[in-house]
């Protein structure tokens, strides 16, 4: 579960991108959430309640870049 997140914060998903990475960041926060994979830039776009479920954790917020 992922509940606190906000825009550009970097996370990992319960389920690693198809490309092997499983560090994303979030580009759109709304009604959908759309996440990039910092690997490859694939964008997957969900609504907030799916993201939530599979998101797993929080890698860095985005303040701390
Ligand atoms: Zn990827």
């Amino acid at each position: 579960m992922l509940e606190n997140f906000s825009l550009y914060d970097s996370v990992s998903m319960r389920k690693p991108h198809a490309c092997g990475t499983n560090e994303w960041t979030i580009i759109r926060v709304g009604a959908d959430i759309k996440i990039k994979c910092n690997a490859c830039g694939r964008i997957v776009m969900m609504d907030r309640a799916d993201f939530i479920k599979r998101g797993k954790r929080l890698i860095k917020k985005a303040e701390d870049k």
